[in-house]
């Protein structure tokens, strides 16, 4: 399941556990393209995630999960501490070969990358 706690959109994974109309009975179909009407499906974002492990990222307090426009958005506003400075260009995570190497000076492995509950 995957849902943007920002602007609430979600993936296939978080689709299975919607409650469709009843009007649309069990067709799948019928669902499909029920779901497909739905402006906040959005299978196709990456979506962020905080979850039992460490991640190279921090997102802001109160905050599980965000989808990829989300995130860069609180990037953009530097809201989100990344582990790495060389990894994330405009938000989207850079593929290479070679490990990161510049850490962020903000960063603390201590207390990053983990969620951090609202307080
Ligand atoms: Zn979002």
């Amino acid at each position: 399941m995957a849902q943007c706690d920002e602007c609430g959109c979600f993936d296939d994974n978080e689709a299975e556990n919607i409650d469709y109309p009843e009007i649309l009975g069990d067709d799948d179909e019928k669902q499909q393209e029920w779901l497909e009407d739905q402006e906040d499906y959005q299978p196709d974002r990456y979506y962020y995630w905080h979850g039992d492990i460490q991640e190279d990222y921090q997102m802001p307090a109160g905050y599980w999960c965000l989808c990829d426009e989300c995130f860069g958005d609180f990037l953009n506003q530097g809201k989100i501490i990344e582990k790495y400075l060389d990894h994330f260009i405009g938000g989207f995570l850079v593929y290479t070969d070679k490990e990161p190497q510049k850490l962020n000076p903000k960063w603390n492995d201590e207390e990053m990358g983990w969620f951090m509950p609202l307080k």
